[in-house]
């Protein structure tokens, strides 16, 4: 689930983007003109496919594998790349579906 500009980002959503802009905003000034840094929306990194890896970052519910997991990347500026996971309920939450 990639959130394009157009996208209305839900209360929660504006919260966490706003959280890691602040935390990634003195490292901003490390990178290139065309340099993109990539960081989890939590702000905390997880080993892949642990089981941290696949709960959900907006209510922490646990996603086995399989199709339920959405992924959720959004870019508030264009040196920030945010990634994060959400289950099918919060995702659907935060699409409006
Ligand atoms: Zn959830």
């Amino acid at each position: 689930m990639s959130l394009g500009p157009d996208h209305e980002p839900s209360a929660w959503l504006r919260g966490m983007v706003a959280d890691a802009l602040r935390h990634a905003a003195h490292l901003a000034g490390l990178l290139g003109p065309d340099d993109v840094m990539v960081a989890p929306l939590t702000g905390r990194s997880t080993r892949s496919g642990s089981r941290e890896d696949r709960c959900c970052d907006r209510c922490g519910t646990y996603v086995p594998e399989g199709p339920g997991f959405h992924l959720l990347v959004t870019q508030p500026t264009p040196w920030l790349l945010l990634c994060g996971g959400l289950c099918a309920a919060c995702a659907a939450l935060e699409v409006g579906a």
